[in-house]
């Protein structure tokens, strides 16, 4: 492999994520808005200031690689975001509205991370030590948030509306699970 070669195809993916968060510089408001609980809505808000400050990290690498701070259209986060407005379109209630939007919410994180630990791996092989100490801030904040929303999910419980549907289910408390919706469950029946 061509140090070359890496070296244009680090700044490229630096490049899509740059794009993809500033895209969601845009979309957080929007999904805290749409949150029914106070601590999903200020979780947001507080990712979306995070989120500023891992656009401004990658403008810094730029900086320091001599490079222009410019985008690449992220097709993935688009895709991500498009389908987070979807589901804000759609008229769940309470909580189950919350647990749609913790389950956008966290593709989108995931996708963060796949893509942060790449870029640092190419950073650490080219030798770009601060690039890859600014890299991996920003991935431990995107690993947390992912954290944070399982948490939030996990506090998540059914109502005993449906007796008897949950029977065998009494003692369900696994953690990191999906969260255990009867529409989910019933669609599927
Ligand atoms: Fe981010
Ligand atoms: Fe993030």
């Amino acid at each position: 492999m061509q140090s070359q070669d890496l070296k244009e195809l680090f700044i490229d993916e630096l490049r899509d994520l740059y794009n993809a968060e500033n895209q969601l510089i845009k979309a957080l408001p929007k999904m805290a808005k749409a949150s029914i609980s106070e601590e999903l809505s200020s979780g947001f808000e507080a990712h979306l200031e995070q989120t500023k400050g891992h656009a401004q990290r990658l403008e810094q690498i730029f900086q320091t690689l001599g490079e222009k701070a410019s985008g690449k259209k992220c097709k993935a986060m688009e895709g991500l975001i498009a389908e987070g407005a979807e589901v804000m379109g759609e008229d769940f209630d309470g909580e189950v509205m919350d647990a749609a939007l913790i389950g956008s919410a966290r593709r989108v994180e995931h996708y963060e991370i796949a893509a942060y630990s790449t870029v640092i791996k190419f950073g650490e092989m080219l030798g770009q030590d601060e690039a890859v100490k600014l890299l991996e801030q920003t991935l431990e904040e995107e690993t947390e948030t992912d954290e944070k929303l399982v948490a939030i999910m996990n506090d998540f419980k059914l109502e005993d509306s449906a007796a008897g549907d949950e029977s065998d289910e009494e003692n369900d408390s696994r953690t990191n699970s999906p969260v255990p919706m009867k529409k989910a469950r019933t669609a599927r029946a």
